[in-house]
């Protein structure tokens, strides 16, 4: 190694903390302090991103700093939770100066956007390697959980879903007209943070869409022990998706293809006017067990597993 880990942090990683009232003690000591302010509970999440698994070797890395980080805000995000503070785990081979320094501006140009503060974390040498432990403050008892769907509510998604699954497909070959944004879809997702705040006291459940709508809904639907029915004419998806859609047939993309990062939530029909944020309602939630999607008015059973590590 050219620079000894502890240059290594210093100077790529060890930023002044701006949270002063929250994060007490950051990077440099054993362990970093919070104050958790009275009335807030303190969520906590971590993903990791294994290169070969989760990205391609080729992966840039700022695209790669951004989405580690992105992936970890959009759970606080489904839970309503305000992001404020992050810890970094990395195993890298060995230390390359600029990809490093790349890494850091695409990490830190998203944690920059939402005012997050690094406070720790460590650094090994392995395999590519790369985890983010995210912590954010949600009013007490108020975060949203995927356990509390109710019968007759109604089901929202933020955004245009299989944009990511898409970006996959034209990074293995597939050609599409206007891949730019589908590929910026697939490349830096935008934690859905503000949307996950204003629907706090409105939705009855939420999840973020890491896996595809039919697993992830699913699993509001099993905490839930409730089912759901989605229409399929109310998928919303770009004009890149509806295209591969008639150019291959594969429509279950949109709703299997994972990485898209909306949320996914419900809502009580009482209560769907307080609704503020651009979103799109897709189906109901059903007392019958099971995800079923109305496609052109045949019933189809829909429940997907997922991306799943060990199967
Ligand atoms: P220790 O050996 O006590 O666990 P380390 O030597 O691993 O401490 O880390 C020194 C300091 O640098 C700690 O405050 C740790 O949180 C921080 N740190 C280490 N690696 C990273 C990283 N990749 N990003 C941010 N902070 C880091
Ligand atoms: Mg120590």
């Amino acid at each position: 190694m050219a620079i000894s880990e502890f240059e290594l942090i210093d100077h790529f990683f060890n930023k002044a903390i701006k949270n002063t009232q929250i994060n007490r003690l950051g990077i440099g000591d054993d362990c970093a302090l919070m104050s958790i302010p009275d009335g807030f509970e303190l969520a906590m999440t971590m993903d990791t991103m294994v290169e070969g698994v989760h990205f391609f070797p080729d992966c840039d890395p700022f695209d790669l700093g951004h989405k580690l980080l992105a992936v970890n805000l959009s759970d606080l995000a489904a839970m309503g939770a305000n992001p404020i503070a992050v810890s970094l785990a990395i195993t890298i081979p060995d230390v390359d100066e600029n990809w490093m320094s790349r890494f850091a501006s695409g990490f830190f140009q998203l944690a920059d956007h939402f005012n997050i503060d690094l406070i720790g974390g460590d650094t090994t040498q392995g395999h590519l390697t790369l985890s983010v432990q995210a912590m954010g403050l949600v009013p007490e008892g108020q975060a949203i959980k995927r356990s509390t769907a109710q019968i007759g509510d109604e089901i929202f998604v933020t955004g245009y879903l299989g944009e990511a699954a898409l970006g996959l497909k034209i990074k293995n070959g597939y050609q599409c007209a206007s891949p730019e944004p589908v590929l910026a879809q697939f490349n830096r997702p935008m934690p859905r943070i503000k949307q996950g705040a204003v629907i706090q006291d409105i939705a009855s459940s939420c999840i973020d869409l890491s896996d595809g709508i039919a697993s992830d809904l699913g699993h509001i639907l099993n905490k839930s022990g409730v089912g759901a029915q989605l229409i399929w004419d109310h998928i919303p998806m770009s004009r890149q998706v509806k295209t591969y859609i008639a150019d291959t047939g594969d429509w279950r993309l949109p709703l299997c293809g994972g990485e898209d990062y909306e949320l996914c939530f419900t809502v009580s029909s009482r209560k769907r006017h307080l609704i503020s944020i651009p979103c799109f309602q897709i189906g109901v939630i059903e007392q019958k067990p099971g995800l079923r999607l109305n496609r052109f008015g045949k019933i189809e059973n829909m429940m997907s597993k997922g991306y799943e590590h060990f199967s």
